[in-house]
């Protein structure tokens, strides 16, 4: 082992188990693909501001969980501890809201970074894919992120985890219901640091999971009385379009999630296999976050998906993703065949096989436990009496069935053989 550890709250990815990482990856982005998203990639840091303005200074990301650097130039950067403001930033910066119709739809993968007390499925550097579509205020594009987030999941076989819907109003009806909650608030028996968090964002406390406070939340106000009828209708239309999908969904009166810029629809994918930290995915509608950070009035929506905690999920619920074995063939060298088989190799990694060889000049045992660790479904042996004769061993390794195949034609036999 060496002196270093990955830092607390971080973990690596090592084969086999990264293969899951990258299935959940590909499964998430698969439906965005075929969706008219098309990829972004942002710098891991940005201006410290840009998240402070975009996320919200009240919020436990922006005061509490960001890694901050000044550089020797004296910039003031942080980490990246989402993705959307910094997805925002680039469209407006590529001026991709005018450079085509409008809703620009993008999708990201990547890391994250959060100072927060790790534990299981809640670490310092994780993983989200995410989807935005800016620009276009249209309840079937809130719709069908929901809907391509559900595909995402039930593609990877996962079955038990919930859907949770909400409304957040707009900046007609929430202000007055603001209001209303905060003097409700006032009224309740709470700590310091929550007192202070109902007179700047009073919306976030009805998120607080300690139960003394929850107890003192019944009977407080509900946003859904006092939505306004357009964010009313706007809310039933997506309502509608998830329906008719045939995507369950359960609405969530108290969800309001934990970054300021949400407006309208806002959704949480909750997994009941995770214990504490049970949201997998969420986000929502962020009309005014372009103005936020100095854009233009761009209505938008997206959400983000936890890598990690799907991942999780998978195993919570047990279920085996289908990961090709990462070789399909390996090469067994013996004597002078070594050239020869490197060159087959590399002939059939040319032609999209899987394809490996045995390194450092083992002899034939410790070559073939080489082959066999490789989850092989062939291994083409041959030593210096098989070339003479122009042939290689070929073996399939699941029957333990071997035979002599031609050189010249061993490629052209395994091609047909695992198409
Ligand atoms: P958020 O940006 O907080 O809405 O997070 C979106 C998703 O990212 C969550 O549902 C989680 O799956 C994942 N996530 C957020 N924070 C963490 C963390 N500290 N560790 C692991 N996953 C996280």
């Amino acid at each position: 082992m060496s002196t270093f550890k990955a830092p607390k709250g971080t973990y690596d990815l090592i084969p086999p188990y990264s293969a899951k990482y990258l299935a959940v990856r590909d499964a998430i982005s698969g439906p965005l693909r075929l969706s008219g998203y098309g990829y972004v990639e942002t710098p891991g840091f940005e201006d410290v501001d840009l998240f402070a303005r975009g996320v919200g200074e009240s919020t436990d990301i922006v005061t509490k969980e960001m890694y901050t650097l000044t550089t020797k130039g004296g910039a003031n950067l942080a980490l990246r501890p989402e993705g959307t403001a910094s997805v925002l930033r680039a469209a407006l910066e590529a001026n991709l809201h005018k450079a085509g119709g409008l809703p620009v739809k993008l999708w990201y993968s990547g890391s994250y970074y959060r100072y927060e007390r790790p534990q299981k499925g809640r670490y310092r550097h994780f993983s989200q894919v995410g989807a935005e579509a800016i620009g276009a205020e249209d309840p079937a594009l809130d719709a069908e992120l929901i809907i391509l987030a559900d595909q995402a999941y039930r593609t990877l076989g996962l079955r038990n985890f919930r859907i949770l819907l909400n409304s957040l109003g707009d900046q007609e009806c929430r202000p007055v219901y603001r209001e209303a909650l905060q003097t409700f608030l006032r009224g309740l028996d709470l700590d310091e640091e929550t007192v202070r968090r109902a007179e700047i964002n009073p919306l976030r406390v009805l998120d607080d999971k300690r139960p003394e406070v929850q107890k003192q939340l019944a009977g407080a106000p509900m946003l859904r009385a006092y939505l306004c009828d357009a964010c009313k209708a706007y809310h039933e239309e997506v309502r509608a379009l998830i329906t008719a999908a045939g995507v369950t969904f359960e609405d969530d009166e108290k969800l309001v999630r934990g970054l300021d810029y949400y407006t309208r629809t806002t959704f949480e994918f909750v997994h009941d296999g995770l214990g504490s930290q049970s949201a997998v995915g969420g986000g929502g509608r962020y009309d005014g976050l372009s103005e936020m950070i100095g854009g233009p009035a761009l209505p938008s929506v997206g959400w983000a998906l936890g890598v990690d905690r799907t991942v999780l999920a998978l195993e919570a619920e047990g279920v085996e993703l289908d990961i090709p074995a990462a070789t399909s063939v390996f090469a067994v060298a013996l004597g002078e065949a070594k050239p020869v088989l490197f060159g087959l190799v590399t002939e059939l990694r040319k032609s999209g096989i899987a394809a490996d060889i045995s390194y450092g000049g083992k002899g034939l045992k410790g070559a073939m436990k080489d082959a066999n660790r490789s989850g092989a479904r062939f291994a083409v042996v041959a030593g210096d009496r098989d070339l003479a004769e122009g042939v290689v061993q070929l073996k399939d390794m699941e029957s333990g069935e071997q035979s002599p195949v031609a050189l010249a034609e061993v490629a052209e036999v395994l091609r047909a053989k695992l198409a």
